[in-house]
């Protein structure tokens, strides 16, 4: 019989834990014609030992902890703040984490800008892993190194997207004391291979790129960020990034993050970091503190295990923490309480993007000119003007 890890694209995430777990190294991890990758059996390998899936948690799922401790936060340290998406609360964990002898897994960008998971235990790789990048992290043989520091006694903290955190709990078959998990909140994501497509479009009219983020804080906390090129810099949002603008319409994700089992609140890891958006009106007297600024950012933080208070403990000193509730903090988040919606033209756009980013924007050009009206108007409104429409509707 001929084997296969999963029946349907939508059931596979593509966290990498079959690939990992085979003990016949009998699957390859090989990209689709939308640029996703999916477990791929060579048959003659396959000694049908069934593992790869019994360990894949994406598909036998169970649920965890929904016993919460909700809080907004922000780091003390100013300089990690301006670094990161949210309140800096990934990078002050992992310094702490490091500091205090362990070792930490994120993602980061490779020299081409592919986006893939790492282990390490020095600082400076943890400014490599601070900042969204909207794209798939590979897991590629990172579950496997984990396995093997952990086996070795070695703390390790592993953060990424849930689906990646149940991931490597599935190919790990056991509990860890030694091993403390992040989950971010996730609206979903596009692939390496169009992200590539985007960055050649780019390049072919601004030359090399040199440095991307998704989110710059010197536009504030937002959802704004930036491509410096060699002889230019080039600010990138929905109004102005081809790439952006369908990340942000939800058009270009893998099929999973459509029916995300991780949308809500039942989180696989210890803590979840988030953006706390809509503060202003679940939290506002939290805002009058001299801690929380909305132009610099605020991260929401669920803390859902035992581990997750340890964690929290261990940066009491470095991260200002304010209680909240599950309740409040994911009231305007909408990935944490449903999925993102596929559209309709999910398939088309996708394979219109993957051919040429050119054509893709030609077709969208009407709406980011719309988007970019839209926020042109939000810019001209003064900010104090913003805070007392906030105030009004809260
Ligand atoms: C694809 C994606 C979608 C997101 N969607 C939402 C959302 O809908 N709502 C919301 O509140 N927050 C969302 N976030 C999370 C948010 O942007 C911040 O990353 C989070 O609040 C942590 O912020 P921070 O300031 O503590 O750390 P930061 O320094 O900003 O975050 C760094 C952490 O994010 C991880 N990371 C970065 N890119 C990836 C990636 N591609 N795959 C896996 N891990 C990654 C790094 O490993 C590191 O752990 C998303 C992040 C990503 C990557
Ligand atoms: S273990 Fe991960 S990559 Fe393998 S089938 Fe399941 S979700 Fe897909
Ligand atoms: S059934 Fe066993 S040998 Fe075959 S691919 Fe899955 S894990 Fe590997
Ligand atoms: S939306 Fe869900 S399935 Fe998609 S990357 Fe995020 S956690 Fe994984």
């Amino acid at each position: 019989m001929m084997r296969a890890v999963f029946d349907e694209k939508k059931y596979c995430c593509g966290c990498s834990a079959c690939f990992s777990v085979c003990p016949k190294n009998a699957i390859a991890m090989q990209e689709d014609t939308e640029g996703f990758v999916f477990p791929q059996i060579n048959q003659k390998l396959c000694v049908d030992c069934g593992l790869c899936r019994k360990i894949c948690n994406f598909q036998n799922r169970i649920a965890y902890s929904v016993d919460h401790q909700a809080y907004a936060a922000v780091t003390k340290d100013k300089f990690l703040l301006m670094k990161s998406s949210s309140g800096g609360i990934f990078a002050t964990l992992a310094k702490e984490f490091i500091k205090s002898g362990g070792y930490v897994s994120g993602a980061v960008y490779d020299q081409k800008f592919r986006v893939q998971h790492i282990v390490s235990n020095s600082i400076s790789d943890i400014y490599r892993m601070q900042g969204s990048k909207y794209v798939q992290s590979m897991s590629g043989t990172v579950f496997s190194q984990v396995r093997e520091l952990l086996d070795a006694g070695e703390h390790v903290m592993f953060s990424g997207t849930p689906c990646q955190v149940d991931g490597l709990y599935g190919f790990l078959q056991k509990d860890y004391e030694n091993l403390y998990t992040i989950d971010i909140v996730c609206h979903g994501v596009p692939s390496n291979q169009l992200f590539q497509k985007y960055l050649e479009f780019e390049e072919k009219k601004h030359g090399k790129i040199e440095v991307i983020k998704f989110r710059d804080k010197q536009y504030g906390w937002g959802t704004n960020g930036i491509i410096k090129f060699k002889n230019y810099k080039k600010k990138i949002n929905s109004a102005s990034s081809e790439y952006y603008y369908l990340f942000n319409e939800g058009s270009v994700f893998r099929d999973a993050c459509y029916s995300c089992k991780y949308a809500g609140l039942d989180r696989p890891a210890d803590i979840t970091l988030g953006d706390y958006w809509g503060i202003e009106k679940t939290d506002f007297e939290l805002l009058k503190t001299n801690h929380l600024d909305e132009k610099k950012g605020i991260s929401l933080i669920l803390s859902n295990s035992l581990k997750g208070s340890k964690l929290l403990e261990l940066c009491q000193e470095s991260i200002c923490l304010y209680q909240s509730t599950p309740e409040k903090v994911s009231k305007y988040n909408h990935n944490l309480n449903v999925p993102s919606k596929m559209p309709e033209n999910r398939s088309d756009t996708l394979e219109i993007a993957n051919q040429s980013f050119d054509k893709i924007s030609k077709i969208i050009s009407g709406k980011m000119k719309k988007k970019k009206l839209s926020n042109l108007i939000k810019n001209i409104v003064p900010s104090k003007l913003k805070l007392l429409i906030k105030r009004k509707c809260k």
